[in-house]
């Protein structure tokens, strides 16, 4: 059921995280649902409030992590560390346990590594052929470019990006005014989903581009796997299509995030 709600309205059913707690998870996107969305991404900075109740949850809970496209260090320079929270940095190809055997480890994966010169070369070739206004962002192993400032070029980013990886062998992952170029390697929102779920019986996760949607269908086959599962959308005006319908609820932007998880940390007894 889809219904656009924020936290104020219909309350959500927590009891499979409250009577488990050592048994369940929160993961949560970063920009657009921690971090309301800016023009100078690198300014973009997490609700006041946000780093304590992630901290705050992962006292009680099992899992709580942040799962973004951005790099490990931008996550950890602008919500962390925290203590007991994961961060998973480019859709999980640089990784920061919070918890468990790895905890406190910073993970890079070696299979993206192989890939890193091809991506610099491509990422170089993005430079030159990009149009004023089209910005290629480098995150080592993989690039992104962005159209934010020339809304009209995105449709070129797209295409450019799509030619050089179907060439080169990588993949593309469209965004907000913006498409990320990765190596291919089996990663992403629903990788981390799935890999973190394994000892969990519920988990709730929280996204607002297309980027998330991986996760939510994640989310999808652990529910019918039995698990309980709650996929949260996050609205905003530059809301993919597709959002609505891959979501059980949908929050009024960051705002809502933190309205939702307080309601939760108020129900697991957080102080
Ligand atoms: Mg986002």
């Amino acid at each position: 059921m889809n219904e656009e709600r924020d936290a104020g309205g219909a309350p959500v059913d927590w009891s499979p995280w409250v009577l488990q707690p050592l048994a369940a998870g929160v993961l949560c996107d970063y920009d657009g649902t921690l971090a309301p969305i800016v023009e100078d991404r690198d300014r973009a900075v997490p609700l006041p409030g946000a780093p304590t109740l992630l901290a705050q949850l992962a006292r009680k809970l099992s899992v709580v992590g942040v799962v973004s496209g951005r790099p490990l260090e931008f996550l950890l320079a602008n919500l962390g560390p925290l203590e007991g929270v994961s961060f998973f940095g480019l859709y999980g190809l640089e990784r920061l346990y919070g918890r468990g055997r790895d905890q406190g480890v910073r993970e890079v994966s070696q299979a993206a590594l192989a890939w890193k010169d091809v991506m610099e070369l491509v990422a170089a070739e993005a430079e030159v052929a990009a149009p004023a206004g089209v910005e290629v962002e480098h995150k080592g192993l993989t690039f992104v470019l962005h159209s934010r400032r020339r809304p009209e070029l995105a449709s070129w980013a797209l295409g450019w990006a799509r030619e050089a990886a179907l060439e080169k062998g990588l993949t593309v992952q469209p965004g907000r005014l913006s498409v990320e170029v990765l190596p291919p390697v089996a990663s992403g929102k629903g990788t981390v989903v799935e890999e973190l779920s394994t000892p969990l019986r519920a988990l709730c996760y929280l996204g607002d581009d297309r980027g998330d949607l991986p996760a939510f269908r994640a989310l999808r086959r652990l529910r019918c796997a039995g698990k309980a599962t709650l996929a949260v959308g996050v609205a905003s005006p530059e809301q993919p299509p597709e959002l609505a319908g891959a979501v059980d609820i949908v929050v009024s932007g960051p705002d809502g995030v933190l309205r939702l998880l307080r309601e939760l940390a108020s129900r697991l007894g957080c102080g």
